[in-house]
C-alpha cells in the first residue's frame, strides 16, 4: 500500500488494503477509496473496526461505489472494512490476532495484522484528515439505539460548534457527550488534533430503516460539513444531547438470564425496575430485581439472555442542555 496509496492523486481511486496487512488467516483483503477533486476538507469514513458489525460496513462500500468525484468538494476516503479479515469471518475481532481494533491505536507498523491496520491509519491518513467519521453498530451482545457521539478539542480544525451542527444535521435522535478512550481511532483522532464523528447505527440486524437512516444521515453530515452536494434533504433537528457516564450503566450484579422490562429509547426514572435477573440453579426461581442507577433514556441493551457477572445488562443517556 505505501507504495501505490496515494491520497493526493486526484480523481477516484481503489486500493487494497492488503498491501497494508497481507492475506490474513487466509482472507485476501478490501477495497480503500479515495475521491479527490478541489479545495475543500478531507474526511475519513472508516466502518467494520468490529468486523461483526455490518450495517455501515454496507452502506460505505454502496457509497464508494456509486459516489462521482464531480459530488465531492475537497477529499473523501472511504473505508467500508477496515478490519476486514474479522468482517468476512463474522466475527468482531480478527481471527488472525483476536484484538479489539478499538484497544489497538494508534497502532504499530511492524505489529500484528490489527495493528499494522490501525499504524496505516494514524500514520498516512490522519495526517491530511480534518474529520473522522468512525461508523458502528451493536454487534452480537447488545441493541443500541442509533445514536452519534462527538469528540473534539480546540487543536481540531473542526471547531466544537461546527462539529455539534454536523451531528446535528445527520438526523439522529440520540446525541451523545463523551470523553474518549486513547486506543480507539476517535481518541487516536483527537490526540493527532482531529476532530471526529463516532456513530452506533442500529442493532446489528441489517433493518432496511436503519440502514437508510446511516445512509441519509451520512450524506447530511456530508453535506453539512462542504465536503459532499447536497443530495438528501436536510432535516431539522429535534433530538436530544445526552450525557452517559459510567454511573449510568447497569450490570448484572451475579450470573443469570436477564428479563428486560423496559424498551430501547424508553425514558426511565432513577429507581425503577428496568430488568429482572432469573437464577440459574437452585429451588429458588424468583428473579432479582434490577432498577435504574439514574434517570435517562435507555440507550443499549444486552442482546442475550444470559450475562456473566460485571456483562452489561443496560446503559442510560442523561438529557444536558
Ligand atoms: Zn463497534
Amino acid at each position: 500500500m505505501a507504495s501505490t496509496f496515494n491520497i493526493n492523486k486526484p480523481g477516484k481511486h481503489f486500493y487494497d488494503l492488503s498491501a497494508v496487512a497481507g492475506e490474513v488467516a487466509g482472507i485476501q483483503g478490501d477495497v480503500l477509496c479515495c475521491i479527490n477533486q478541489g479545495e475543500g476538507p478531507t474526511v475519513l469514513l472508516c466502518a467494520g473496526i468490529h468486523g461483526d458489525e455490518y450495517e455501515p460496513q454496507t452502506v460505505l462500500r454502496h457509497l464508494a461505489e456509486t459516489l462521482e468525484t464531480e459530488q465531492v468538494i475537497g477529499r473523501l476516503i472511504i473505508i467500508p472494512a477496515i478490519n476486514y479479515a474479522a468482517a468476512q469471518s463474522g466475527a468482531r475481532v480478527s481471527p488472525a490476532d483476536g484484538q479489539n481494533m478499538n484497544r489497538v491505536f494508534p497502532g504499530k507498523a511492524d505489529g500484528t495484522p490489527t495493528e499494522r491496520l490501525a499504524a496505516f491509519i494514524t500514520r498516512e491518513i490522519f495526517p491530511a484528515t480534518d474529520l473522522l467519521i468512525d461508523a458502528h453498530t451493536g454487534g452480537n451482545d447488545v441493541n443500541v439505539v442509533p445514536m452519534i457521539f462527538g469528540f473534539s478539542s480546540d487543536e481540531c480544525v473542526v471547531s466544537d460548534p461546527e462539529l455539534t451542527r454536523i451531528m446535528e444535521a445527520w438526523g439522529y435522535r440520540y446525541i451523545q457527550h463523551v470523553t474518549g478512550i486513547d486506543s480507539t481511532i476517535c481518541g487516536a483522532a483527537l490526540a493527532a488534533g482531529i476532530a471526529s464523528v463516532e456513530i452506533e447505527g442500529g442493532g446489528g440486524c441489517l433493518r432496511s430503516e436503519e440502514l437508510s437512516t446511516i445512509h441519509d444521515g451520512l450524506l447530511r453530515a456530508l453535506a453539512a460539513l462542504g465536503v459532499l452536494q447536497p443530495l438528501v434533504e436536510p432535516q431539522p433537528f429535534t433530538g436530544l444531547h445526552l450525557s452517559a457516564g459510567p454511573e449510568a450503566q447497569l450490570v448484572a450484579p451475579q450470573m443469570g438470564v436477564v428479563e428486560h422490562k423496559v424498551n430501547l429509547g424508553d425514558s426511565v426514572t432513577k429507581g425503577d425496575v428496568v430488568a429482572l435477573l432469573y437464577p440459574l440453579a437452585g429451588k429458588a426461581s424468583a428473579p432479582r430485581e434490577l432498577t435504574a442507577p439514574v434517570s435517562g433514556v435507555v440507550l443499549r441493551q444486552a442482546r442475550n439472555a444470559y450475562l456473566k457477572e460485571g456483562q452489561l445488562v443496560m446503559n442510560l443517556g442523561v438529557i444536558v442542555g
